[in-house]
């Protein structure tokens, strides 16, 4: 049996699959989790590879720790989405942090990863982990100078999910951070998302005083090429902060990537700066 997502109308990745080990449809979405021959076990939403045990680490490893190790000093920690648990898990290797809030829309998600992906949703049991099942556009509304880092783990941007890539959202995000806090989004594919890379990029721009770009390689997301949007209100993330926390157990990221993921190919620096 086979499983292909169709990343575009001309495109997709397909993969050999062993076992179906869940498919459901949840109050807001299929979920399905799939034994693969090549990616081991592959966490699907609505038909797209939201995590594969495969290269989980990469993503995961790269939007926890350039922020993490960029604000000198963070203890609250805001995950919007994140239902897999990868992210919370990275957050905390970081042994100064004392709070993680993680808002997931669909309890169902983090229910079948805790029984089916353990290596990422182990995090859940963690007693500084806080998991709240609500829409994180309508939580983050509600908070107020609250956070020191804030990751926005959000799918592709379509359904529920379109709200957490809208200016409003950003809006949000910057009130409910700390003065000198930041936060970062996944922003999709470099090569297949650019609109959406450029309109995020001006409207966090026009919110923060910081706003950078970063990418990394994630071989189970459309085109493998993925960007990471950051906005702080005052630290610089070329600027590794003087105690960042590095540890042997991170199989991606190091103080170097970390450097280097911010050094733009012209065609993706281009997506910063339109019109040059
Ligand atoms: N790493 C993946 C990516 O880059 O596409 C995202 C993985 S994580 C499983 C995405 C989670 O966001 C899903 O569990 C989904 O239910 C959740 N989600 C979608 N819309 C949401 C919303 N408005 N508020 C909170 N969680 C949401």
């Amino acid at each position: 049996m086979w499983f292909t997502e169709r990343q575009k109308p001309g495109v997709g990745i397909t993969c050999k699959v062993l076992r179906t080990l869940h498919r459901e449809i949840s109050p807001f979405q299929e979920i399905a989790v799939l034994d693969t021959e090549q990616f081991g076990r592959v966490l699907v939403l609505d038909g797209m590879i939201q995590t594969t045990i495969f290269d989980e680490f990469v993503y995961h490893e790269m939007l926890a720790h350039v922020p993490l190790n960029t604000h000198p000093a963070p203890r609250d920690v805001l995950i919007i989405g994140g239902g897999d648990g990868g992210t919370a898990r990275e957050v905390l290797r970081h042994p100064q942090i004392e709070k993680i809030t993680l808002v997931e829309i669909d309890r169902r998600v983090v229910e079948i990863c805790s029984h089916f992906l353990p290596e990422l949703a182990s995090s859940f049991d963690h007693p500084k982990v806080k998991v709240h099942f609500e829409d994180g556009a309508e939580y983050v509304q509600k908070k107020e100078v609250s956070y020191d880092v804030i990751l926005v783990d959000a799918p592709e941007p379509v359904g529920r999910a379109a709200r957490l890539f809208s200016s409003e959202f950003y809006q949000a995000i910057f009130q409910a951070l700390r003065p000198d806090g930041l936060f970062v989004a996944q922003t999709e594919s470099p090569f297949f998302n650019q609109d959406l890379i450029t309109s995020v990029y001006q409207e966090v721009n026009r919110i923060f005083p910081i706003t950078k770009l970063y990418l990394a390689v994630v071989p189970t997301y459309p085109s493998g090429f993925w960007s990471f949007t950051l906005g702080s209100k005052r630290f610089d993330p070329e600027m590794l902060s003087e105690d960042y926390y590095f540890s042997q157990a991170f199989r991606y990221y190091t103080p170097e990537i970390h450097q280097a993921a911010f050094k733009l190919p012209p065609f993706v620096h281009a997506l910063s700066s339109p019109g040059g």
